[in-house]
């Protein structure tokens, strides 16, 4: 029989209603079309696809295992390298990965991988977790930040014996898959909760509302907690912003302060909840990434009737998952490319009133290998707003780097770590996820957990 070129679709619910509630809006394939999609899979000599997953996911392995509907080996395959399947199946921009590289891509559409990904996941039986023995002399280890970095580095530091413990700024664990990423995109309870029990199950200790380099300095948690080594995960959560007039006015919101309030907590079900949120009728995000679509789903979902995504590249640079783009413009988001702004608006009490805006046009290829965006001449309009929300990229948090000795950083406030071990330049410190990269994805950060962890290993057996 010949291989369907298109891939299944993904039942989701439908954009009308979805605009108004936070549920789930993809709602996963069911047995029947997985095991078709995975039919699709040509099971290549030399599978391309596991060369683009950041983590080497056994691609053609588990995909067979769906096939035979032998869904337990399909999950525990996938385990041996990506240990938040169910995460990575819902929010990894696949298509710039492990689909990019299958060969079904060449002619028609690759096999929908991700989406395999999450069906496994989600198909898997809650694992009865036994917690670690810990030898009474067991060593430990501080990991600082519990985002997918320092999950997957505590969890697999805990399997190897260590007594690990996680100290999170935040009142709750998971990092931007907690604060960050929209409920409708990623189910908080149903999924991110779920693995930080595991991983507390195993033993993992998870100190919240605990900011080290104020509460405690990472030098004090070596030198007077007794901790033999410590990993730092503290990813890029401080917002940038693009400094034009007006952004200190009432109705502008960086897009993290925006999502922490709505999906940390809880601003939609105010006053059911303490925090409130304030959004207009027309609001205007600026960006083009996740960050900026998660921002212009959820001010739309809490009730403004006009959402505008103002980029200043066009709809091929734009750097969001396509998944979500087609959602967002499904659900009537409205995208303003080529459009740079250039001022806030505001009235005399200081409320946000508009947007001035320029037109931009793509110019030679910048550093970053995208074609430079370049003001028009004389195009200036203005954008009727009443809320902003700013979404053009975060930077690393100085406070760590700031308090502890000895600990490099390149000009950017990055912490600098070795590129195989992520050891820092302070003995017994390792470094991974954003805080070393720059805002990047879930599974790098997952990806330089597990290294890091690797090498805390090796260092401590030979301390
Ligand atoms: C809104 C949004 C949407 C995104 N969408 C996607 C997507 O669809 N797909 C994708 O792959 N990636 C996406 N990303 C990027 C991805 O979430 C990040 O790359 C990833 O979470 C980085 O992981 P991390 O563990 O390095 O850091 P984080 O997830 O940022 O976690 C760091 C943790 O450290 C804590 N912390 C910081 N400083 C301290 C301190 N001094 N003491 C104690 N704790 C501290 C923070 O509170 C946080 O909990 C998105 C990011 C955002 C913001």
């Amino acid at each position: 029989m010949a291989v369907s070129m298109k891939k299944h679709e993904m039942p989701v619910q439908d954009p009308k209603e979805r605009g108004k509630n936070f549920n789930e809006v993809a709602l996963g394939y069911d047995e029947e079309t997985a095991v078709a999609e995975a039919e699709r899979c040509l099971h290549c000599k030399i599978p391309k696809c596991r060369e683009g997953c950041p983590v080497a996911v056994h691609i053609p392995e588990f995909i067979e295992k769906i096939k035979e509907r032998d869904f337990k080996s399909a999950i525990d395959i996938i385990h041996e390298t990506n240990s938040l399947p169910a995460i990575c199946g819902r929010v990894c921009p696949q298509e710039n990965q492990c689909e990019k590289h299958c060969v079904l891509g060449i002619k028609g559409e690759p096999v929908a991988i991700g989406r395999l990904e999450r069906f496994a996941a989600d198909m898997a039986k809650d694992e009865e977790i036994k917690s670690i023995e810990y030898a009474p002399n067991a060593k430990k280890v501080a990991i600082i930040g519990a985002g997918p970095a320092g999950l997957t580095c505590a969890g697999d530091l805990a399997h190897k014996g260590y007594r690990v413990t996680i100290f999170e700024a935040l009142h709750k664990a998971g990092g931007v898959l907690s604060y960050g990423i929209p409920e409708f995109r990623l189910p908080k309870d149903k999924v991110v909760a779920k693995e930080i029990e595991k991983i507390e199950k195993l033993g993992v200790k998870i100190e919240v509302n605990s900011v080290i380099g104020r509460l405690y300095t990472v030098d004090e948690l070596m030198e007077e907690d007794g901790f033999d080594a410590v990993f730092i995960g503290t990813g890029a959560g401080l917002p940038k912003f693009q400094g034009i007039p007006g952004e200190n006015l009432s109705g502008v919101y960086s897009a993290n302060e925006f999502l922490t309030r709505c999906n940390l907590m809880k601003a939609y079900d105010f006053p059911n909840y303490a925090t409130p949120i304030k959004v207009g009728k027309k609001v205007a995000v600026i960006g083009g990434g996740n960050v900026a679509m998660d921002g212009a789903r959820t001010a739309l979902r809490l009730g403004a009737e006009n959402v505008y995504i103002v980029y200043r590249r066009s709809m091929e640079e734009l750097p969001a998952r396509k998944e979500e783009v087609e959602h967002a413009k499904e659900e009537g988001i409205e995208f303003k490319i080529l459009t740079n702004p250039t001022e806030i608006l505001g009235d005399d009490n200081g409320f946000v009133t508009g947007l001035c805006c320029v037109k931009m046009e793509l110019g030679e290829p910048d550093a970053s290998g995208r074609r430079r965006p370049i003001a028009v001449e004389n195009s200036e309009f203005n954008l009727d707003v009443d809320t902003v929300i700013v979404a053009i990229g975060t930077g690393a948090n100085p406070i760590i780097a700031n308090t502890t000795k000895g600990l490099d950083t390149d000009k950017h406030g990055h912490i600098i770590a070795d590129e195989k071990t992520l050891a820092t330049s302070k003995e017994g410190v390792y470094a991974g996820g954003d805080i070393v990269t720059g805002a990047a994805t879930v599974i790098l950060a997952m990806g330089a957990g597990r290294t890091a962890a690797k090498s805390i290993d090796a260092y401590l057996k030979n301390k």
